[in-house]
């Protein structure tokens, strides 16, 4: 772990009695206090075991969901830490707020390697504020209950908040476990991927993942292409779609990413195949899914997944892969009937012998759904938003002020 390590030496060569503010991402959804996918919690366990073990007083921050700045108790992180103290299998104390008293007493009461949950951070309108100076304050009251800063939170990296971005100004700071494993494979993904390089790009908007497209237009040997967004790509083709979704200002978008893929030699894969329905599902309504070719959706119908004959040509065109980047799923897989497309493409980069990475919220709750082990990807990154960016090259904030 090379980021702890250099913040060992900088606070004197232990960790021993240090106390050391972690920057989680916890967010995970809940149904009421009921946690319905712990991926996140698991994900940043290995950090605040490590920090522990080492002998620091691990003070963990987090932020859950999108409070208004205030406190709000439907989005305490209290469950999140009743959660954690399981995985850890040891005593996980909770601050009923941030940086007010009942912080400063739980981090008093930290005794070595023993850890401590903040209240959810976004109960402070500082957090989120795009004013330096009042975002600046709420770091400075985070930075006093710690001697040593540690980003682990990947799902947050692209935002200049304080317990990202400011609190690193202001402490001793290192990379965590999970940042930097991230950051590595994003990095592989980037540079000189091992080739054959295939993208598969799902999901709902070709709108949200226009940036990624563009970037990695370039730098990939083959382009599938499924979930929502192919109706965007096969209307442009001249195809009609009938009720499936579709983002009409993005024709001409789609039209010249296919012009250039053609140009540069980059195959662009479509489904041939298409399942569809007369309505979108819903709770009062059983779905009767029907397969039909790409050239003959019906008017009244949507499409709601690809089909098995594309399923198949996915899973074909990944079989030789060396790198697969895979984000957004190739349909509605939420609802059984829709989801054997998504189940196929899984299963496809289970095989791959290379790096196979699934980046995306719904992409990860996806194949942790369809019941796979986390354990048959290569990698499967918590952070979203956070990598999409670095996938369209942006910078990213938190990172930045990690390398500075
Ligand atoms: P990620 O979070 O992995 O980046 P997105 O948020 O882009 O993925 O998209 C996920 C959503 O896309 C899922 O909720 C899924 O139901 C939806 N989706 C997939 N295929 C379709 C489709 N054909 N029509 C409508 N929605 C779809
Ligand atoms: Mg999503």
């Amino acid at each position: 772990m090379a980021g702890i390590d250099t913040l060992t030496s900088e606070l004197g060569g232990s960790l021993a009695g240090k106390r050391i503010l972690v920057r989680s991402d916890l967010n995970v959804p809940l149904d009421g206090t009921t946690i319905t996918d712990d991926g996140r919690i698991r994900a940043s366990v290995p950090t605040i075991k490590a920090l522990a073990e080492a002998g620091a007083r691990v003070v963990v921050t987090a932020h859950l969901g999108r409070p208004k700045g205030a406190p709000d108790p439907a989005y305490s992180l209290a469950p999140v830490a009743a959660r954690l103290e399981e995985l850890l299998g040891a005593r996980v104390a909770f601050a009923t707020d941030t940086v007010g008293e009942s912080a400063r007493e739980t981090v008093d009461g930290l005794a070595d390697g023993e850890i401590a949950v903040l209240e959810n951070v976004r109960f402070n309108a500082g957090e989120t504020s795009k004013d330096d100076a009042e975002r600046g304050d709420f770091a400075d009251q985070l930075a006093a209950l710690a001697d040593g800063f540690v980003s682990d939170g990947f799902g947050v990296v692209h935002r200049k908040q304080a317990s990202v971005y400011d609190v690193a100004m202001r402490l001793p700071h290192a990379m965590g476990n999970l940042v930097a494993a991230e950051i590595d494979v994003l990095r592989r993904l980037t540079d000189s991927p091992d080739r054959p390089y295939v993208v598969v790009l799902g999901g709902s908007k070709v709108s949200d993942k226009l940036g990624v497209i563009d970037n990695l237009l370039d730098k990939a040997d083959k382009l599938l292409i499924g979930g929502g967004m192919v109706f965007t790509f096969l209307k442009a083709q001249g195809l009609e779609v009938g009720k499936s979704l579709l983002e009409d200002d993005q024709l001409d978008v789609c039209r010249d990413y296919t012009e250039r893929a053609k140009a540069s030699g980059v195959e662009i894969l479509l489904p041939t195949d298409i399942v569809v329905d007369t309505a979108f599902p819903s709770d009062d309504r059983t779905p009767q899914p029907q397969v039909v070719a790409a050239d003959a959706i019906p008017s009244d119908a949507l499409g709601l997944d690809i089909g098995p004959e594309s399923g198949a040509a996915f899973a074909a065109a990944l079989a030789d892969a060396r790198t697969v980047f895979w984000n957004g799923p190739m349909g509605v897989f939420e609802v059984d009937e829709f989801a054997a497309g998504t189940r196929a493409v899984a299963e496809a980069l289970t095989t791959v012998d290379g790096l196979s990475v699934v980046g995306g919220g719904d992409s990860a709750a996806a194949v942790r759904q369809l019941g796979f082990e986390e354990s048959a990807f290569g990698h499967i990154s918590t952070g979203g938003g956070a990598s999409l960016e670095y996938l369209e090259g942006k910078e990213l904030p938190g990172i930045t002020v990690l390398e500075n």
